[in-house]
């Protein structure tokens, strides 16, 4: 019989009762360091007291008015994240996959404006991840999500991850768009060198094609940067933001230049709930802490430490981990023997992690860590390690 909850995750025996920086008390009193941080959404850690602050005075004030009104939050998160980005304007939603959707919409108006609406596709590549829709399914096209789904929204064309030329030759005269993760999360967390960033901007520019950046798991300051294209020193037309955004609140935002933006007019696109009063009071927060003088060199420093301990985790573990890849406090641990072996055995041992593909599980721990998490979440690693190491032998 089907239970009441559609079991559409194959959850872990573990409810949360409470959350206190890092770490989560589950129901029976047990503390986990959350080196998952929810899938990258907890960037400041649980119950971060601005943030606990700045939503409660929300709360007592104005939840909820609708956008057929000004809504001075939206204005002002708005304008920090165009103050702080390349995008000269933002559009709000309630999550990553929407803040996608609206990202492929702009691109199909954009054409259609310009006078070339037969310029529709959009170039995305094997291992992306884009959400659950029907659109960000068939954008991201893995085999699982698509299954049971047909027909499959038209207007992607699949390319593998990192290669230019496979890239170039995929370019028609129906191209639009190329969209990618800098970092691929789901997909195995896979970095993008910096020069395949750069060079997608050039083919960009060299074909007329708009360049759309999903930084949903890997911005918001995860790589020690705001978002992560900013190490490669360019910039895309078009960007989307989620899970961070609101440090645990739902919210979403589609980023893009004014060029590309232009296309989306009153009338065009919209949504009732996206950028509510209360969203917007946590996503202001969430940037008063991230944009604070030094926040993000803490974050970068905190994730060096972490790197270099994994470093000597993985070399004296061959039975168990095969290497380590990633950006910063995104971070993922190729596995020698099945993920979830490791992942649910570091969570007997009080850590959460977060399993992904190509075997691998996902450190994406709060950006508010200090050396003594590392040190904890360490020690935790070596005996998991050990003891799988001993079970396998
Ligand atoms: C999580 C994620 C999404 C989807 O976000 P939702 O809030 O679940 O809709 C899209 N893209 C990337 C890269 C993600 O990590």
């Amino acid at each position: 019989m089907i239970p009441p909850l559609m079991p559409t995750y194959a959850r872990a025996d573990v409810a949360f009762e409470r959350g206190e920086g890092a770490y989560l008390f589950a129901a029976d009193g047990r503390r986990y360091l959350d080196f998952g941080a929810g899938v990258a959404v907890v960037a400041l850690g649980h119950c971060h007291p601005h943030l606990v602050e700045a939503l409660a005075r929300q709360a007592g004030a104005l939840w909820h008015c609708s956008n057929l009104y000004r809504i001075p939050g939206q204005e002002r998160l708005a304008e920090r994240l165009v103050e702080n980005t390349f995008a000269d304007s933002v559009f709000f939603a309630n999550s990553g996959a929407e803040a996608v959707e609206c990202g492929l919409k702009m691109i199909r108006k954009h054409f259609d404006d310009t006078g070339s609406p037969g310029r529709y596709r959009v170039i995305t590549c094997a291992g992306g991840f884009h959400g659950r829709t029907l659109a960000t399914i068939a954008a991201g096209r893995q085999e699982k999500h698509l299954t049971g789904f047909d027909p499959v929204v038209d207007g992607f064309d699949q390319v593998a991850f990192g290669n230019l030329d496979e890239l170039r030759a995929a370019i028609t005269d129906e191209t639009a768009a190329i969209l990618i993760e800098p970092v691929q999360g789901e997909g195995g967390i896979h970095p993008a060198a910096l020069e395949y960033l750069r060079g997608l901007r050039e083919v960009a520019d060299e074909y007329g094609l708009l360049l759309f950046f999903d930084e949903i798991q890997c911005g918001m300051g995860r790589t020690g940067k705001l978002f992560a294209h900013e190490w490669a020193g360019m910039a895309p037309d078009i960007l989307a933001a989620g899970k961070g955004l609101g440090g645990g609140f739902p919210v979403g935002a589609c980023l893009a230049t004014e060029k590309a933006a232009a296309a989306l007019s009153a009338g065009s696109h919209g949504s009732t709930f996206g950028g509510n009063p209360l969203a917007m009071a946590a996503a202001n927060a969430v940037l008063d802490v991230v944009l604070a003088d030094g926040f993000l060199d803490r974050v970068d420093a905190v994730a060096r430490l972490l790197w270099k301990r994994l470093e000597s985790l993985v070399e004296a573990h061959p039975k168990v981990l095969g290497g380590l890849r990633g950006a910063g406090l995104m971070v993922g641990l190729a596995c020698v023997f099945d993920n979830g072996t490791l992942v649910a055995h570091l969570r007997d041992n009080g850590l959460l992690t977060v399993p992904a593909a190509d075997n691998v599980v996902r450190l994406l721990p709060p950006l508010v860590i200090e050396e003594r998490h590392v040190d904890e979440a360490m020690a935790i690693l070596e005996r998991s390690c050990a003891e799988l190491a001993d079970r396998a032998a």
